[in-house]
């Protein structure tokens, strides 16, 4: 079995392209129809996702997120109410919440952010706290102490189903994602996440961004692993 692998079909056997046989014609066509995924990379800042009762904990009975700007996933929104997050070694002020709101309250930091706070986070996907770091958050009027939720966000790619059936990718599915530029780099345990709720987009945070140079709306190549 053929696995698509980045390669032109030419480099992996010239003849395939061009006289399919009956052992190899599956792998042809696989290869013969998949372009190359080029997916947008988008920087996440650090951020908190809040559950409505944490939000009135934070921000007064009644409380409300009020949209500041969308974001690129659908119904997705960075909103106008800022928190302190705080570990056992220092702060950050002025983070932002993104709206709507959820089941669980999250916060989402970078290594650098994890350092200034003191925490040592594990990497996981959004909304998989079990074990995660303790974290203090503070609004105007008052402050929660989460016993777990503070998290660095896994490498992901969110991905229409579209897209998925088009370049071959799985929901759950860890490829690599090579970007060029002074400080080109491959990332590597990249999630792909498939749902007709997203946008194609792949999400990492500051440090990684700031590792590759990454550009506003550079592109990266998907690379299936094999
Ligand atoms: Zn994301």
């Amino acid at each position: 079995m053929w696995y698509y692998n980045g390669w032109d079909t030419a480099q992996i056997d010239p003849f395939l392209s061009r006289r399919p046989t009956y052992q190899n014609y599956n792998a042809w066509k696989v290869v013969e129809f998949m372009d190359k995924l080029k997916v947008i990379i988008e920087g996440s800042a650090r951020h908190v996702h809040v559950s409505k009762e944490d939000l009135e904990r934070l921000f007064g009975e009644g409380a409300q997120l009020h949209n500041k700007r969308e974001l690129s996933q659908p119904n997705q929104y960075l909103t106008e109410e800022r928190v302190r997050i705080e570990g056992p070694r220092g702060c950050i002020d002025r983070v932002s919440i993104l709206g709507p709101e959820r089941n669980q309250t999250q916060v989402e930091v970078s290594f650098t952010d994890a350092r200034t706070l003191g925490l040592t986070p594990p990497v996981r996907e959004s909304g998989d706290l079990k074990g995660s770091d303790p974290i203090r958050i503070t609004g105007p009027a008052g402050s929660i102490d989460l016993e777990e939720g503070c998290i660095v966000a896994k490498r992901h790619i969110h991905i229409t189903p579209q897209d998925a059936e088009k370049y071959g990718l799985e929901d759950r599915e860890v490829v690599q994602v090579r970007v060029e530029g002074e400080r080109a780099l491959t990332f590597d345990e990249v999630v792909v996440r498939v749902s007709d709720k997203f946008q194609t987009r792949m999400h990492i945070d500051f440090d990684e961004m700031n590792a590759a140079q990454i550009c506003p709306n550079q592109e990266g190549t998907v690379i299936k692993k094999v």
